[in-house]
């Protein structure tokens, strides 16, 4: 397993500590035990699991890394992904990870108290209520999120989050370029602009990578809530 990660950060061009390695394999063995127990991610074997979420996660870092110091937000984290990987590989940067499901939050805090990692946090919450709050809105460098919702309303969950002059990213599947697409008129609404679209480096054309400048405040009216971000996503 630890030649296996090593040799995939390596490829990705991710560099890392021995420690670094160990908390990962540590934190993938926390989220594979309890996932016998509540169910935090579909995939439960330990080589597939190493790279659908610790090497594809750390594909952000190949394609897009936060800014030295950023404060990152991982919307929909789910068991920690991406949002643990980063917090694990950049211990510069700041990690917030959210998730509406307080057992998946109970969870990250309990992995984040057991590694001792001082640069992150797991808080309860929908990503569209947060935005709603000043803590929290207009103010994240780094906004993450990967398999959440579909881009057009997934920007209405993320760009509130960022500030003004930082990064979107989402991670997307195979679909990711009509996805886009469709999305672009809620990503200019909400303040984004000029979407990047990069193919995983791991993964080619099956997974990507969508990255979103914002330059400005997100307008008042937005993010609305969840059930009309949903039933009518913005250009939908
Ligand atoms: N990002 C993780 C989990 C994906 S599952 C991974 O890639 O493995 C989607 C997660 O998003 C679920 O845990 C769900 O609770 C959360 N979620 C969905 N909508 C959300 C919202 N609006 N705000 C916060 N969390 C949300």
């Amino acid at each position: 397993m630890r030649e296996e990660l090593d040799r995939g950060l390596a490829q990705l061009g991710v560099t890392h500590s021995a420690r670094q390695s160990e908390e990962l394999l540590a934190y993938l063995g926390m989220l594979l035990e309890t996932n016998r127990r509540m169910n935090l991610t579909a995939i439960r074997e330990e080589n597939t699991a190493l790279r659908l979420h610790l090497l594809d996660s750390a594909t952000l870092l190949a394609v897009a890394p936060p800014p030295q110091g950023s404060s990152v937000m991982d919307v929909g984290t789910g068991g920690g992904l991406p949002g643990m990987v980063l917090a694990i590989l950049r211990p510069d940067c700041q990690v917030t990870l959210c998730d509406a499901t307080r057992k998946k939050v109970d969870f990250l805090s309990s992995v984040i108290g057991e590694l001792g990692l001082r640069n992150a946090q797991a808080i309860q919450g929908r990503a569209e209520e947060l935005a709603r709050t000043q803590q929290h809105r207009d103010h994240y460098d780094y906004v993450t999120a990967r398999a959440v919702a579909a881009l057009d309303q997934l920007a209405e969950y993320c760009l509130p989050l960022a500030r003004a002059g930082g990064l979107f990213l989402a991670m997307k599947g195979r679909r990711g370029a009509e996805e886009l697409e469709r999305a672009r008129s809620a990503i200019a609404a909400l303040g984004g602009a000029s979407p990047q679209l990069f193919p995983s480096p791991l993964a080619g054309m099956e997974c990507c990578i969508i990255k979103v400048k914002k330059w400005r405040d997100t307008p008042r009216e937005y993010p609305r809530s969840g059930g009309v971000i949903r039933k009518h996503p913005i250009g939908g």
